[in-house]
């Protein structure tokens, strides 16, 4: 199997040119891989590229490889967009990294009432952990990491295909969840702050079109929740791709 490197936002030129790679990635084909000039592996741009390369030169801060073949990859079906009420300190960092490596296409910060949150905005920095966890992961997409919105803003946008609230005190699991994947392109996943939702905000999230679920008996921390009700829906919609496809 040929081994993968993701490089977001990497231009991948004609086939038969060549790409500069970075100092990162130099170091970790060299160093970690142990590869020399001649080895042949795929390059992703992150943004549903993917490029055959045949590596020309490696020395310690820079490699250049020679693109044999550029292919476009199909977007993975369903989606899967997670809809976190942001939290305060680095737990939104957790949660992007995690959730990135799972293979979410987006992530939506949204403002609740029990949000304790830093008012300053931390999306570049949430969007560079995401683009590290897509070069760690090898994953051919990066997802969207949105700007922070109020939930009851979220609350009046179209539903996804299934979209789903996760909350402690339902009964509703996910055994009984069947996913029609020729119906079901797109899920969304919410997950409330460390208080949890207010008992106002979970009858808006139900009138507003979501499915309220539970994870199990245990109370699971907020920046845990997110990353296992996405790893549980991506196994239940036969998401558990080969490298490099979602
Ligand atoms: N006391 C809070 C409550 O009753 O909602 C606990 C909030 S929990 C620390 C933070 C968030 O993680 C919840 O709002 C929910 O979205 C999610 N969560 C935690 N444990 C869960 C479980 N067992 N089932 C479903 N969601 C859970």
């Amino acid at each position: 199997m040929k081994r993968s490197l993701v490089m977001p936002g990497v231009s991948l030129g004609e086939p038969g040119s060549t790409v500069e790679l970075d100092a990162d990635s130099a170091h970790y084909l060299r160093d970690v891989l142990r590869l020399e000039a001649g080895a042949v592996l795929w390059l992703f741009d992150g943004r549903g590229k993917r490029a055959e390369i045949v590596l020309c030169s490696l020395a310690k801060r820079v490699a250049l490889a020679e693109i044999r073949v550029v292919t476009e990859i199909e977007r993975p079906s369903p989606s899967i967009e997670l809809v976190q009420a942001v939290s305060k300190g680095d737990k939104m960092d957790l949660v992007v990294r995690q959730c990135t490596e799972l293979g979410v296409s987006a992530i939506l910060p949204v403002v609740s009432e029990r949000s304790v949150a830093e008012r300053r905005a931390r999306v570049e920095r949430w969007r560079s952990i995401a683009q590290d966890a897509v070069r760690v992961s090898g994953r051919a997409f990066e997802p969207e990491i949105h700007e922070p919105i109020e939930l009851e803003a979220w609350l009046h946008r179209p539903r996804a295909d299934l979209s789903l609230s996760f909350s402690g005190s339902e009964t509703h699991g996910l055994r009984d969840l069947a996913i029609d994947r020729a119906a079901v392109r797109r899920i969304e996943v919410v997950v409330g702050p460390e208080g949890g939702f207010s008992e106002r905000e979970r009858d808006r999230l139900r009138a507003a079109g979501t499915r309220a679920v539970s994870l199990g008996a245990f109370t699971l921390r907020t920046e845990t929740a997110g990353a296992v009700a996405v790893a549980l829906l991506m196994y239940l919609a036969g998401r558990l791709g080969a490298p490099g496809e979602g």
